[in-house]
């Protein structure tokens, strides 16, 4: 089997996230924020420095590949999904 193949079969491709239908959007992504990555009990500041609050937030087991300026490839370690996200606006 060749490199481009396994990827294939382990990974879900979900095209470019810019363009998803944020109504509807991909049930794999979806599930992905629900279920993969670990929690952990962050300090947030919401705009003061010194009243913190505790809040629940994920940490994702993502790896990024720049594929160019502003155009990044995210796969998740942990669901095998992967999509591309184009910040350059
Ligand atoms: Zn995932």
């Amino acid at each position: 089997m060749t490199q481009k193949e396994l990827f294939k079969t382990n990974h879900t491709d979900l095209g470019i996230m810019n363009g998803w239908n944020w109504d509807n959007p991909p049930a794999e992504y979806t599930q992905h924020l629900a279920e993969c990555g670990t929690e952990r009990i962050a300090l947030i500041y919401h705009g003061d420095p010194k009243n913190p609050t505790e809040e629940i937030v994920r940490d994702y087991n993502e790896s990024y590949t720049n594929l160019g300026t502003c155009y990044n490839q995210i796969t998740c370690n942990d669901c095998g999904i992967t999509y591309r996200v184009d910040s350059s606006g």
